[in-house]
């Protein structure tokens, strides 16, 4: 809504757009008032009176945030154009070529509760990497301690065998802790390993591409279980890896295990991606028999969606702007326009460039030109910022003041808490309602009248309204037959690790030579 606009509507409007967009009915009625009035002076005091104004009120603002909008409509075709890339990903004439890789996990079926024993898992997933130790007593019920470790920029960017040697000394540092080290037992392990792998049993993959801020030399295409157990062997720690999930596929598991009607695995964390349990009549490129149970777990890798070119129209300004500095621009779209590891990221760029048309932070332009400040540098916004401002209800941004004096605005005002905050909005409600969108597309082909998704990752855990967001916009996406869940799963994707791990385990205790994925996933049995 422009100033001009604005001074020829009647007051009633104007007061009621205002208190459409207010936080606070008293504070409604005074900042209505104050906008009338000032719209209907002398322009010299338009500067002064734009500090008053709402957000949604600033024509300009709005336009920025205009690009980030996307219609029902858009998403029913966005839905059409995923359910393409699937398909292509799934027929074996198009699936080199294809984004989205469907891989098959060949994990045919859920475990039921009753799996029992104790085990080990490594959660890599981006950000946090995570040893757990895993009691399972069989009446779903299930025992946890687990540690997280840092993984140094240095070590995600240097020689893969540096980084394995440092997830042994993680698991060895954390055994000793917990006293199992050097027990007698050689603990079977599960590795949740969160980046794209073509499996090809259940002990052994390869690694496609890292993602996700990762680019150790001498990895891709290397079976990475085989890397891991070289290095846990290298330290004599008494683990063996006997099973590698995706975390989609941990996180499925480990809600299964409590609720049998899940058919999805989630994760909104550093990356996105999901999987799901597909009938394989529908798997081209599935290699394996066509027995009983006749359906498997596809990791779809959807953070790749749009690598084709597929999602540009729907991509702004900013989201280029993240790709191309990222350090594997082109690639995984998708995932940029979504999960925690950009979403901070997109936001900085849009505070960034407000603040240089003049439109935010009125008079610390020229104060908040140290190019060392937080905004000017990559990674300077923090996803859980967005979380943090979005906490603040009502008008007193106590939150948003915090994280706005962290990254240096000094005695932010109303209007910078409020713009900052619609800013936060409209990047987290984008990204949740692409992601609902694509949760959708699994949930109408799946098809069932009832269908639980699993959910993991800090960006779904912490952010206030995220769940309810992709829920909403759910709600019309969903065919009207299905009833669908979304279920936090705890550390799912390293507990899930670690109930294919304990079943793998039982298996090879039991028949060494046929110790595969199909054998391992039959024992799964609904
Ligand atoms: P991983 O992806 O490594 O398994 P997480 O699921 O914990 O780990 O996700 C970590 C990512 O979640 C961080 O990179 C960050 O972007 C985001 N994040 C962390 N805390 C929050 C928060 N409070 N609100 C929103 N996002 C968060
Ligand atoms: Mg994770």
């Amino acid at each position: 809504m422009s100033l001009d606009l604005v001074s020829t509507l009647p007051y009633d409007s104007i007061t009621s757009l205002v208190r459409k967009a207010a936080y606070g009915l008293v504070t409604t009625c005074i900042l209505g008032t104050a906008v009338y009035a000032g719209y209907r002076v002398a322009s010299p005091e338009k500067h002064l009176i734009r500090r008053h104004r709402h957000p949604e009120l600033n024509d300009q603002i709005e336009k920025v945030l205009d690009s980030l909008k996307i219609s029902d409509e858009q998403l029913i075709h966005m839905m059409h154009i995923l359910e393409e890339e699937m398909n292509a990903g799934l027929s074996p004439a198009t699936h080199k070529k294809a984004s989205v890789k469907m891989f098959p996990t060949y994990v045919r079926n859920i475990p039921n509760g009753t799996e029992v024993g104790q085990v080990l898992a490594l959660d890599l997933g981006g950000t946090n990497f995570r040893v757990l130790l895993i009691d399972l007593h069989g009446n779903s019920k299930i025992e946890l301690t687990s540690k997280i470790f840092v993984i140094p920029q240095s070590i995600m960017i240097g020689d893969g065998k540096h980084l394995f040697r440092h997830l042994a000394e993680c698991l060895e540092e954390f055994m000793e802790k917990e006293n199992i080290l050097n027990s007698g037992t050689c603990y079977p392990l599960g590795f949740t390993f969160s980046f794209p792998c073509q499996q090809e049993s259940l002990a052994s993959a390869r690694l496609t591409a890292w993602t996700k801020g990762f680019s150790c030399s001498g990895v891709v295409n290397e079976d990475v279980v085989k890397l891991l157990q070289e290095a846990i062997n290298e330290k004599g720690i008494n683990a063996k890896c006997v099973s590698l999930v995706n975390d989609t596929v941990g996180t499925l598991m480990a809600c299964a295990y409590k609720d049998p009607s899940t058919a999805i695995g989630l994760i909104l964390g550093t990356g996105t991606n999901a999987c799901y349990i597909e009938s394989l009549d529908r798997v081209g490129t599935w290699d394996g028999d066509y027995n009983e149970p006749k359906q498997v777990i596809i990791n779809t890798e959807w953070g790749a969606f749009g690598d084709n070119g597929r999602l540009k129209h729907l991509r702004t300004k900013y989201d280029e702007e993240v790709d191309i500095s990222s350090i594997n621009p082109g690639k995984q779209i998708f995932e940029k326009m979504i999960s925690g590891m950009y979403m901070g990221e997109i936001v900085r760029l849009i505070i960034l460039d407000l603040l240089q048309h003049e439109l935010l932070f009125l008079g610390h332009r020229d104060t908040y030109s140290d190019y060392k400040a937080a905004l000017y540098n990559r990674g300077g916004f923090y996803t859980k910022f967005v979380s943090t401002v979005e906490t603040d209800e009502g008008i007193k941004f106590s939150n948003t003041r915090r994280v706005l004096e962290d990254i240096g605005i000094q005695n932010p005002t109303y209007d910078d808490c409020a713009i900052v905050q619609h800013i936060c909005r409209q990047v987290s409600k984008r990204a949740a309602r692409l992601a609902g969108a694509g949760l959708a597309v699994l949930i109408n082909r799946i098809g069932k009248s009832n269908i639980t998704a699993g959910v993991d990752g800090s960006l779904y855990r912490f952010h206030p309204r995220f769940k309810r967001n992709m829920e909403r916009c759910m709600e019309s996406l969903v065919n009207k037959d299905i009833k669908f869940k979304l279920t936090l799963s705890d550390d799912g994707s390293g507990k899930g690790a670690a109930m294919v791990a304990c079943v793998a385990e039982r298996i090879f205790e039991h028949d060494k030579e046929t110790a595969d994925y199909e054998t391992l996933t039959k024992s799964l049995i609904n």
